[in-house]
């Protein structure tokens, strides 16, 4: 299997040739077509396996695909555990995105929100946020989640681990009811 015949744009293929990969991963191979299709997906592989890219690859595509270029509402969300995974992420996405018009940023407590705040108004395609500071930002105002296309949570376990379920279940429920 080769990222060609998972029939990705020609934007990520060069992206994903620039960062070096050859093939795909097992999990990539086996969640990008039906994160593509639209299916709702529960991805389970150890670290540093790939399991990023094989959400953030597709989750691109199908922003593209359907790209409205003037405003951005944010269509896809990725919720994350922890501050660092939540940096890593978006990482990603910038990397995935580069030859596309298409934006993401990233929100995690601990600092000031001014400079999130900001970036969210000038308009994302794509927010990567840890559930508290999601939920802090959406109860001012500053954040709707009403146009989500696709959710994400990612390490869905440890974040029960962590005691995030109240927030998770606060954050779901601002979601669109189809995503
Ligand atoms: P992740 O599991 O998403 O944290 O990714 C682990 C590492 O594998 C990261 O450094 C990625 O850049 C790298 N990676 C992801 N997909 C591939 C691939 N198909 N081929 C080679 N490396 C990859």
């Amino acid at each position: 299997m080769t990222f060609q015949d998972l029939q990705l744009l020609p934007a990520l293929l060069r992206a994903v040739g620039d960062m070096g990969y050859v093939e795909p991963s097992p999990i990539q191979a086996a969640a990008i077509p039906p994160v593509l299709a639209g299916r709702d997906l529960i991805g389970c592989a150890q670290t540093g396996t790939g399991k990023t890219a094989a959400f953030a690859i597709p989750i691109l595509q199908r922003l593209q695909k359907k790209a409205d270029g003037s405003h951005k509402p944010i269509r896809a969300l990725i919720l994350t555990p922890t501050r660092e995974l939540a940096l890593q992420i978006q990482d990603n996405f910038e990397r995935y995105s580069k030859y596309l018009p298409l934006r993401s940023t990233v929100i995690f407590g601990g600092v000031g929100q001014m400079p999130q705040v900001e970036a969210i108004r000038k308009g994302v395609d794509v927010l990567v946020a840890t559930p508290g500071r999601l939920n802090d930002l959406c109860n001012q105002g500053h954040i709707d989640l009403k146009k989500i296309e696709t959710f994400v949570l990612d390490e869905a376990d440890r974040m029960l681990d962590m005691g995030f379920i109240h927030d998770v279940r606060k954050v779901i429920a601002r979601l669109p009811q189809r995503r």
